[in-house]
């Protein structure tokens, strides 16, 4: 039995799911945050339950071969990067052998490692270059000691806020956006937000880089309707940007108004101060706009190889009719589109259904259709009410960290797409999920891993299932022309509306 408060010497053994050091005292198991496989280290008991406690790290006695130094100086207090203190090597490895457990454990797969790219070397895709791979940033805004302005992170699962003058992953750019941010504040003695007494002005600054257009989108969000002097802001933030030396374009300077007492960062509503209301980005070839609330991945380089992955999976040779489930602001439809016959997007969020539409539109995309409302509800409503036309080639599911609905996978089943590609953004709701499609018809036969949170202990995969009592689909293209588009428009008008 372990004391609280007590300080043990241990040797981590391994790595748990949230990334934490396991080792083990007198049997039982310990879990300690900053420690690898490898450490040996003195540890202090902060928490004692039944067969189980939590360590806080006191000392390195012995360090892992796995360990190196963050490129980061406060890596360890900020709440960001979990993994940093790793080896990006290990890192990668760590996330490819995650996967292959729950595929394994959760998924009833045999062997999956069979089935999983990378096989030799096991290890995730990852990053040439895994700092500074980040588009979008959003600090919190604070005083110091001093009563000076800091922009920085939450401290781990607390609200105060580390402060910083950079973010390693975040594009290099913010270091001058941040300087200036708090230059400004300081001179103009703009008052910060304080959330006890839910009081003064700048809550948090969002900062967005398209990385193929070098547009920059920095947005303040604030307590109240306008910042007085925002045109000095302005002017300070571009004299900074333009001693960062890229050929960065600040090409929207906005506002964003939160005056709820609230854990979430944006409001509703966004208003331009400077500029135009978006920036533009590329996947592949598809153009995108976007807006401070609109949802786009972060790390641009590793979505593009995702969603190169998630192509080749599907197989696509031109006719197919494609749905893309839980799809956000149309990416990966847009991104299939071209070598598909039709495609079907579905989600949850009707604002980001606009974006969809305009994305496709922006393209010149016709052969694409997008559906408001929960895929569960969708799906089935559609395919029994048209099964000539809302039938599937091929499924694309790309759902939050929950997983997929059982509803939807039942209706997947009886859809019986010839292929299945699942992108997940949590390896054991996947294998979960896996787990009832294999025991439904479906064969795991492709499995990728992606690096697409460097140092963060998140992991995305991609795994295609092909079905085995597929039916051969014979259609015809549906011209999607402007009357059909508008039509289809309307009708999807009237179930927002209900
Ligand atoms: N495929 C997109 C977004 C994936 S994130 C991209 O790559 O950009 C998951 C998406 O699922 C989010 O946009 C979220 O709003 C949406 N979502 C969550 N629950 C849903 C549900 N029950 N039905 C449909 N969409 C849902």
């Amino acid at each position: 039995m372990v004391n609280k408060n007590e300080v043990y010497e241990i040797t981590i053994e391994d790595i748990g799911t949230e990334g934490q050091g396991i080792g083990h005292v007198d049997g039982e198991a310990v879990f300690v945050k900053d420690t690898l496989p490898g450490d040996t280290a003195s540890i202090k008991i902060i928490k004692a339950k039944k067969n189980l406690a939590y360590g806080r790290l006191m000392e390195i006695i012995k360090p892992s071969g796995y360990r190196t130094t963050p490129l980061c100086d406060v890596a360890r207090s900020c709440g960001g990067c979990t993994l940093q203190h790793m080896d990006y090597d290990a890192q990668l490895k760590y996330k490819w052998d995650k996967v292959k457990n729950l595929l394994q454990r959760i998924g009833g797969i045999s062997e999956p490692e069979k089935l999983m790219e990378s096989a030799e070397d096991k290890k995730a895709y990852g990053l040439v270059e895994p700092f500074h791979y980040r588009n979008k940033m959003q600090f919190p805004v604070g005083y110091d000691k001093e009563g000076k302005a800091v922009l920085g992170f939450y401290a781990g699962r607390t609200h105060s806020i580390i402060p910083l003058s950079d973010c390693v992953i975040g594009h290099p750019v913010n270091k001058f956006i941040i300087k200036a941010v708090k230059e400004f504040i300081d001179r103009y003695k703009i008052s910060i937000y304080d959330e006890e007494k839910h009081k003064g002005l700048i809550r948090h600054v969002l900062t967005r880089v398209g990385f193929h257009t070098n547009e920059l989108m920095v947005c303040m969000v604030i307590n109240g309707n306008d910042i007085p002097h925002y045109e000095k802001l302005h002017e300070m933030i571009s004299s900074e940007v333009a001693k960062f030396g890229g050929e960065i374009l600040f090409k929207s300077f906005m506002i964003n108004i939160n005056k709820d007492k609230t854990n979430r960062i944006l409001g509703f509503d966004s208003k331009v101060l400077i500029g135009d209301p978006f920036i533009s980005d590329y996947i592949g070839d598809v153009k995108f706009n976007i807006s401070p609330q609109s949802f786009f991945q972060v790390n641009p380089e590793m979505t593009e190889k995702l969603y190169s992955k998630a192509l080749e999976y599907a197989a696509l040779s031109g006719g197919e009719k494609v749905w893309d489930m839980y799809c956000g602001i149309g990416t990966i439809s847009l991104f299939l589109a071209e070598k598909a016959g039709n495609v079907y997007g579905v989600e949850i969020v009707p604002q980001a259904i606009d974006d969809a539409k305009n994305n496709a539109k922006l393209n010149d995309i016709k052969n694409v259709e997008f559906h408001v409302g929960k895929a569960e509800e969708v799906v089935p409503g559609l395919y029994e009410k048209d099964r000539e036309r809302y039938t599937a080639d091929v499924v694309v599911v790309d759902p939050p960290r929950k997983g997929c609905d059982e509803k939807l996978l039942e209706t997947l089943v009886s859809m019986a797409p010839a292929r299945l590609v699942y992108v997940s953004c949590d390896p054991a709701t996947l294998a979960r999920d896996i787990k009832y499609l294999t025991d439904h018809n479906f064969e795991l036969k492709k499995v990728a891993v992606f690096d697409q949170f460097s140092h963060g202990i998140h992991v995305e995969t991609v795994v295609q299932l092909i079905n085995k009592n597929a039916k051969a689909k014979h259609h015809v293209r549906i011209s999607m022309d402007a009357e059909d588009y508008y039509s289809i428009k309307d009708s999807e008008k009237k179930e927002e509306e209900r």
